[in-house]
């Protein structure tokens, strides 16, 4: 048997204040394969991956690198022995060239000079040879979120590593640049390269990995090879229970618009903006705007959310969707106390708000000690419960919902996503943003992709999948003069395929 090139023997990890975030993990990696590591948020993964680059050092149990018991008390100990780190968010300096950031730290030098050739000879002929497209001159700050990923991995190469971790990589990315840096993880494969894939996304699993290695509060609770798997048993290991059916989209009666807007303009002096955004919401439907981030989405949202009786979930909501060092009853009731039955004549009823507060924890199945534990201390998962629940005590006819699951555990999401559905259900008009393709082609009845400031397409119908949308929202393909008026044509699943 060919020894791997990376083996974990009851790799573990108990951190100073007693929380056991790794418990035991066995885990190979071959040359040539890629191992998707899966689970929700807490379930140990960057944990597992701050031991294997030398940011944190393992409890008990060991790294085998080609049978090697290894330790790296520091990344540069990591990086030496092969490892390359590609993080979720890039690191990179956006005023340097692709070059000069691949090569930063390690340059090339000939009696103390920076050789500008040799760097750009030497990017050219590793994005050649891997087939990831890059331009060595290009400035760091011109590129894609794609692109600059596929610079982190130059980076890497350039070091030497032949075993790559890469945190989360599609979080960031439009479906086409998704299936690009799937497309290069395959061919770093092929050439040997082994890789170690970090998501929470089942469809990754699926569509790039060989095998792959479910963790569970800090444990594996599966593994195998990915072309046994199927998508509702991995889901059910992630969140250690059956889920419950996706919501469907039903073809559904149309009600009157509850929400209209015209010609919504905005500059902001930075890239994003509100080029004339035209959109009705009929009660009881949902309409999707998806894109990828930065192209007025978040602008439009707040947009509407200003108009008389929208309520809005914001899309960040550490910095402005609850106070963190506040209880959950006091971020619960932030928008109701002062009318009755939680005030009257201007005087809080304690009483009252702690029981309004406890049925929202206990209708939305809220981990929580009680109405009066710092918001703070819940999980993102938990967190968004909350706000949720706040958004709908104020029974809104028109909710606009940004990023309404994002960075929150799959459990929770399925949750989270049922409540909207059964919102519009009873009849109201819903907005939502979501930069979550999936999400958007599960729930939406119809669907707005938005570019640079605009309406770039207008869909509807079944069958829509994320290749048809993906051109419109990368700006390759452009409805004329798309809008999301309900009097406007749209694209139906043939058309936009
Ligand atoms: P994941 O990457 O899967 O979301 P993490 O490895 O970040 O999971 O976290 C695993 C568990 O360890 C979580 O319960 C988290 O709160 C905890 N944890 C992470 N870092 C630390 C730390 N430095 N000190 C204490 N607990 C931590």
């Amino acid at each position: 048997m060919t020894v791997p090139r990376l083996a974990l023997r009851g790799l573990t990890k108990r951190y100073p204040n007693g929380l056991l975030a790794n418990d035991g993990i066995d885990l190979t990696l071959a040359r040539g394969e890629i191992h998707a590591l899966v689970g929700e948020n807490g379930a140990g993964k960057s944990t597992l991956i701050r031991m294997l680059y030398g940011l944190e050092q393992p409890s008990a149990g060991a790294i085998l690198l080609d049978g090697e018991p290894v330790r790296f008390d520091a990344p540069g100990a990591a990086i030496r022995a092969g490892i390359g780190l590609v993080p979720q968010h890039v690191q990179l300096v956006p005023s340097f060239s692709v070059a000069r950031n691949v090569v930063l730290g390690a340059e090339p030098q000939r009696w103390g000079w920076l050789r500008h050739g040799a760097a750009t000879r030497a990017v050219h002929a590793l994005a050649r040879r891997y087939g990831l497209a890059a331009d060595p001159d290009a400035l760091v700050s011109t590129l894609s979120l794609g692109a600059q990923q596929r610079v982190e991995i130059l980076k890497a190469l350039y070091r030497g590593a032949d075993l790559l971790l890469l945190d989360e990589p599609g979080a960031v990315l439009a479906p086409d640049e998704s299936s690009a840096l799937f497309a290069a993880l395959r061919a770093l494969a092929d050439a040997g390269m082994s890789v170690l894939l970090i998501t929470h996304k089942i469809a990754d699993v699926l569509d790039v990995a060989d095998r792959y290695t479910v963790l569970r509060g800090g444990r594996v609770v599966a593994s195998g090879r990915s072309c046994d798997a199927a998508a509702a048993g991995l889901a059910a290991h992630i969140v250690g229970r059956p889920l419950a059916p996706a919501a469907r989209p039903v073809p559904r009666a149309r009600g009157e618009v509850l929400l209209r807007a015209r010609g919504l303009v905005q500059a902001t002096g930075a890239a994003e903006c509100l080029a004339g955004v035209d959109l009705d919401v009929a009660a009881g439907e949902i309409l999707g705007v998806a894109g990828v981030d930065g192209n007025g989405q978040s602008l439009l949202a707040r947009a509407l959310a200003r108009m008389p009786g929208v309520v809005l979930v914001t899309e960040d909501r550490l910095h402005d969707g609850v106070a963190p060092t506040l209880s959950i009853a006091e971020n619960a009731v932030a928008s109701t106390y002062r009318a009755a039955p939680l005030s009257r004549h201007g005087v809080l009823d304690l009483d009252a708000i702690d029981a309004a507060t406890r049925a929202m924890i206990d209708d939305f199945g809220v981990a929580a000690t009680g109405p009066q534990q710092a918001i703070g201390a819940l999980s993102g998962g938990n967190m968004q419960k909350i706000v949720l629940a706040r958004a709908l005590a104020a029974h809104p006819r028109v909710l606009v919902a940004c990023q309404p699951t994002r960075g929150v555990d799959i459990g929770a999401a399925r949750f989270l996503r049922a409540r909207l559905v059964a919102l519009r259900d009873a009849g109201a008009a819903i907005v939502l943003v979501s930069g979550d393709l999936d999400e958007i082609l599960e729930l939406s009845d119809r669907i707005a992709v938005m570019f640079r400031g605009a309406i770039a397409g207008h869909f509807r119908g079944p069958g829509l999948g994320a290749r048809a949308l993906a051109g419109y929202m990368t700006g390759a393909r452009r409805q004329p003069q798309a809008s999301a008026r309900l009097d406007a044509p749209f694209v139906d699943a043939g058309e936009a395929a």
